[in-house]
């Protein structure tokens, strides 16, 4: 059975335990993720229908069904330009009468559907997609890990790189160029916060020109092999700023005892909870202003969110990121991220490069 039938199966056994009569899904991963295609995009609706109980249908445009990778027998209905689609997924529905729709799906289509086949009662996929997606198999860990270390790959050649005098954005350029040439397929953010803009998590970049004595943090990520990466590690242009080296200290200490606590049986939010003890013992607690980590996969951000009321129990196979920060608004931000995969006795880092700091020029 390839991957895909197996997924394909797991998703019907899912849906069979809920009461759910069909699957539609959309753009998204979770179509990828069942099939191994990914949708465009588009005004052009492309939707697979997993009946509980029957073999899926992939609607296609005519157009694009050409993309569709031949290596299982998935059964395709491609429609012509001037067919209904949305006509051609409720006639597939029948008679459904709890149908789950992906929760990326546009809504244009999903009103549409929901007027089509205005009997059945319609609900998220989510429930469905996260419960299979959430534990990754030891390929998808093999694939997280690669990208893992592609990502590694420019965190090490940056510590040999100039960033004084050069603007955020010229050096968010050349890490982009660097993603792509470690083995990522494509870049999906490329964060270079210096000085004041660090303060801010997911500041875009700037023309800001860099200068001597700022931490600069970079946060960086893309897909490689259908995985996504995403790490982030800090760079000192000289000397550290006033306050920097004591908050750094506790950062570290945090971000180092959250992922040791990592292991099946403790909770989503007990993890959170030791790196923010800690951060908050030291005085830094307002300063904390995000959750923990996201988990990560075909998605940069997935489940199992590290926060606050997330009661999800870890398993085997779940991987995210552990990435506490301090942030000093109109000063200087920090944060340290590593994408962790729970194992059968604990976890393994993905990522590998060192915590400390890299002194630049
Ligand atoms: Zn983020
Ligand atoms: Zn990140
Ligand atoms: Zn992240």
């Amino acid at each position: 059975m390839s991957r895909y039938h197996a997924r394909l199966a797991a998703a019907q056994a899912t849906m069979q335990a809920k009461g759910v009569d069909a699957l539609c899904v959309s753009v998204g991963s979770d179509l990828p993720y069942l099939t191994g295609y990914a949708a465009m995009a588009s005004e052009r609706l492309t939707m697979l229908v997993v009946p509980a109980e029957a073999d899926p249908v992939l609607v296609i445009p005519q157009l694009e069904a050409p993309r569709v990778r031949t290596d299982h027998d998935l059964a395709i209905r491609a429609w012509m330009e001037w067919e209904d689609p949305i006509a051609i997924v409720a006639d597939l529905l029948g008679g459904a009468s709890a149908v789950a729709v992906g929760d990326q799906t546009w809504s244009t289509f999903t009103l549409a559907l929901q007027t089509a086949s205005s009997a059945a009662v319609w609900v998220s996929a989510g429930a469905i997609m996260r419960d299979l997606r959430i534990r990754k198999s030891s390929d998808e860990v093999d694939d997280l890990r690669e990208a893992a270390r592609a990502a590694d790959r420019v965190i090490d050649e940056l510590g040999h790189v100039r960033f004084s005098g050069r603007s955020e954005r010229d050096v968010g350029r050349e890490i982009a160029e660097r993603l792509l040439a470690a083995g990522h397929d494509t870049v999906d953010f490329t964060i270079v916060a210096a000085g004041p803009h660090g303060a801010s998590p997911h500041h875009e970049l700037s023309d800001r020109m860099i200068q001597h004595g700022e931490a600069v943090v970079v946060d960086i990520g893309g897909h490689r092999n259908g995985y996504a990466s995403d790490t982030t590690r800090m760079f000192i242009v000289g000397d550290a700023p006033v306050g920097f080296d004591d908050a750094y200290t506790v950062l570290r200490a945090a971000q180092a005892a959250a992922c040791e606590f990592v292991a099946p049986g403790v909770t989503a939010s007990a993890v959170d909870a030791v790196a923010r003890s800690i951060i908050e013992d030291a005085g830094y607690g307002d300063l904390f202003i995000h959750r923990l980590g996201h988990g990560i996969g075909m998605d940069t951000h997935e489940d199992p969110y590290l926060v606050a009321g997330n009661d999800t129990v870890l398993e085997a196979g779940m991987a995210f990121s552990v990435e506490p920060g301090i942030y000093v608004p109109d000063a200087w931000g920090m944060r340290i991220e590593d994408i962790v995969a729970v194992t059968e006795d604990g976890m393994e880092s993905l990522n590998e490069t060192p915590r400390t700091y890299r002194i630049v020029t």
